[in-house]
């Protein structure tokens, strides 16, 4: 397991599970566990995922110490605000059966409250309720915003990345912030498995097309959180740390960006609650 040293020298997992759509409680406590059974120690939950009790009684069963886990929540668009935020904390706390979070995020850019939502998770951190504070979906304009009225810059910054959309400008503006990026749906919910180059890829390194995809992550230095519930491709996407992509490769995957985002683009200011 690779480990990326935060701004504030806490310890992040390069690679964790995400647990989006991970809706059947049965289903989401055995995935949670298997990863962790298989060496997985971040997992990625939100409270709009709706199973953070689910992702909290895993962690449980899996007997391993608090302290060698790292969990990430998120508060949702109905949830911000500044006292808003502190009482979604409080519910996802209580929901994950925990007594801090290892970084809490404001989910969405939500255009007349992210700042406020941030706020409060600056006084978490303050209070030492939360060990990184963070972001998702911010873009520069947002990150701008932040800069001017907080003390505590965002340490993640969680955005949609993968070779279709690999968010170099984004990430660039990150890096001179000391902000890590984490991509999410690393895999691009799937669909870019598929891709001719990727596949060519696997076969000439030997590995399956998502390994293809993660490792390239990693070669660029992006916390991933790929989400599965199948126990053979949990294990497979944690495989990542027995080889490298050769340098001409990494640019033939460079040249897959075609600004190919899946979800919506945050820099719409659309009122998403
Ligand atoms: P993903 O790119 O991780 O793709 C997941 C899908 O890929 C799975 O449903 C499965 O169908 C497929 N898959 C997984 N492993 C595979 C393998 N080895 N071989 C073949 N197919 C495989 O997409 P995602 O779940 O949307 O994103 C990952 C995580 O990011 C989420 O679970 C969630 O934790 C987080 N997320 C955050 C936001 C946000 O706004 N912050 C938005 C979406 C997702």
């Amino acid at each position: 397991m690779i480990l990326k040293k935060l701004r504030n020298d806490v310890l992040m997992p390069q690679v964790g599970l995400g647990v989006y759509k991970m809706t059947n409680s049965k289903e989401t406590v055995n995935a949670v566990g298997e990863a962790l059974k298989v060496g997985y120690r971040a997992i990625d939950t939100a409270s709009y995922y709706k199973n953070e009790k689910e992702v909290g009684e895993a962690i449980r069963k899996s007997g391993i110490p608090r302290e060698d886990l790292f969990i990430t929540t998120k508060v949702w668009n109905d949830e911000q605000g500044y006292d808003e935020t502190l009482r979604a904390f409080d519910r996802s706390l209580s929901l994950l059966g925990l007594d801090y979070i290892d970084l809490y995020l404001t989910h969405w850019p939500l255009f007349d409250k992210f700042i406020d939502t941030y706020r409060a998770i600056e006084k978490l951190y303050e209070e030492r309720l939360i060990r990184v504070p963070g972001v998702s979906n911010h873009h520069k304009k947002h990150l701008l915003q932040l800069e001017n009225k907080v003390n505590v810059m965002p340490m993640v910054n969680q955005v949609e990345c993968h070779p279709y959309l690999q968010q170099r400008e984004l990430k660039d503006f990150c890096k001179e912030r000391a902000i890590a990026v984490t991509a999410w749906a690393p895999l691009g919910k799937g669909t870019i498995l598929q891709d001719e180059l990727i596949k060519e890829l696997a076969q000439k390194y030997d590995r399956t097309p998502a390994q293809i995809v993660l490792r390239w992550h990693l070669e660029c230095d992006t916390i991933i959180i790929p989400k599965s519930v199948t126990p053979s491709r949990i294990k497979e996407n944690f495989k990542l740390f027995d080889f490298f992509i050769e340098k001409n490769d990494l640019d033939k995957l460079a040249n897959l960006e075609h600004n190919g985002r899946i979800g919506a683009d945050p820099s719409i200011d659309d009122d998403f609650s």
